[in-house]
């Protein structure tokens, strides 16, 4: 970096600063790049184990398509996030804090294009395991939680079908206000929203997260690639600028699959899906439900 900044840089990294402080950020260091680490199991690998996916489609419904995906890198990665919940250590507590820290939020336009209520996220605040999607739709943005519509109960199925309750998983989106007519969230509301998305995940110190979809796969791993690549491995993960409160917790592994949208409108990737959590449920040891129960 320059020892000079120019009159537009110093702007804009004073603006940044102000944004960080408004969300709980204090504190910035470096840090070194995400790590990428070689898959641990590839598709190949899991294809003649279980041939066929354990979780049900409800119908083949066609479902509006979305846009191509956008994504944002982010542009704080060498910023570090010491949230007011950072010396916390109950995560009911912290997500709270969080919460209340988000409030009415009007960070984005996305308050203003016809969002209903904000969708923070649900589930286990000590979850070892949690998904995270794109944004809420119509349903979510109506009751106030994340994957509650057709999508959600796909996610649920496939939940179940990990051997897992819903309530054992935390689940979560990259924005928590609903794009108008189901847009894709565009790159400055990813921007804004995710540091929040990142306090959450400091607190919860799941061991692994699922990126459901090509949105949340490309925000959280800032890596424009598609699916075909990003699919079938692990990456090394640590929210980018946020310090845990729990020093000893070395970051979670992240899986990406296909958001269960998706799935409803190509049934025929549900196999490929079922490859991605059988990955996830061996390093999880998790056992999956005899078919009949799923
Ligand atoms: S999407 Fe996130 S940043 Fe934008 S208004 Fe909603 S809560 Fe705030």
């Amino acid at each position: 970096m320059p020892r000079t900044l120019s009159p537009e840089l110093r702007r804009a990294l004073t603006e940044r600063v102000r944004y960080c402080h408004e969300i709980g950020i204090y504190d910035f260091y470096r840090r070194e790049p995400l790590a990428l680490e070689a898959p641990v199991a590839s598709v190949a690998e899991t294809a003649d184990s279980v041939p066929k996916p354990a979780f049900q489609l409800e119908s083949r419904e066609e479902m509006s398509p979305r846009k191509a995906a956008v994504f944002a890198k982010p542009t704080d990665e060498n910023l570090a996030t010491v949230g007011l919940e950072q010396n916390v250590s109950d995560p009911v507590a912290a997500l709270k804090i969080i919460r209340e820290d988000l409030g009415d939020c009007t960070r984005c336009k996305l308050h203003k294009q016809g969002r209903k209520q904000i969708v923070f996220g649900v589930g286990n605040p000590r979850a070892e395991l949690m998904f995270v999607g794109e944004g809420p739709g119509a349903d979510e943005d109506a009751q106030g939680e994340p994957f509650v519509g057709r999508a959600g109960q796909l996610l649920n199925n496939m939940i179940k079908a990990m051997g897992l309750r819903r309530e054992d998983v935390y689940i979560a989106n990259v924005v928590k206000c609903r794009p108008p007519g189901n847009r894709t969230p565009e790159r400055d509301e990813c921007e804004t929203c995710s540091p929040f998305l990142m306090r959450q995940i400091a607190v919860i110190k799941p061991k692994v997260i699922v990126a459901l979809g090509a949105v949340a796969a490309k925000n959280l791993l800032a890596i424009n690639a598609p699916m075909s690549e990003l699919r079938g491995r692990f990456y090394d993960f640590m929210p980018t600028g946020v310090r845990s409160s729990d020093s000893s917790w070395q970051g979670a592994r992240l899986a990406v699959t296909y958001h269960p949208a998706f799935l409803l409108r190509d049934p025929r990737q549900k196999g490929e899906a079922w490859k991605d959590l059988q990955m996830v449920m061996k390093y999880l040891g998790l056992k999956p439900l005899p078919k009949a129960e799923v």
